[in-house]
């Protein structure tokens, strides 16, 4: 098993368990989900043509600390739950930040 061969197979017990779908809930990526699913989860689910992504479950982790969480600690995100999450993120530390 080479590295991405590992990295995939992690990312499918991940979106397994996700039922193959987005886990992104509510607003966490700025946008409203579950008016249609009603459940509160965006109803993206994972194909071959925008596969989803796996991001850990709680924001604002170091990349370095993420790499080694384990996949019950990670959730599966769709490409723009993704990057809506990650704007967030950003948005959320620009607020928090104050000047020295
Ligand atoms: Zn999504
Ligand atoms: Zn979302």
């Amino acid at each position: 098993m080479n590295g991405w061969e590992r990295a995939e197979a992690v990312r499918l017990v991940i979106v397994t368990a996700a039922g193959g779908r987005c886990e992104c809930r509510d607003r966490e990526c700025g946008k409203v989900h579950g008016r249609k699913t009603g459940d509160g989860r965006c109803p993206v689910t994972d194909s071959v043509v925008a596969p989803l992504h796996t991001v850990p479950a709680v924001t604002g982790l170091d990349e370095h600390k993420a790499v080694r969480l384990a996949a019950e600690a990670m959730i599966a995100v769709c490409d723009a739950c993704h990057g809506g999450r990650l704007a967030a993120e950003r948005k959320q530390a620009a607020a928090a930040w104050e000047p020295p």
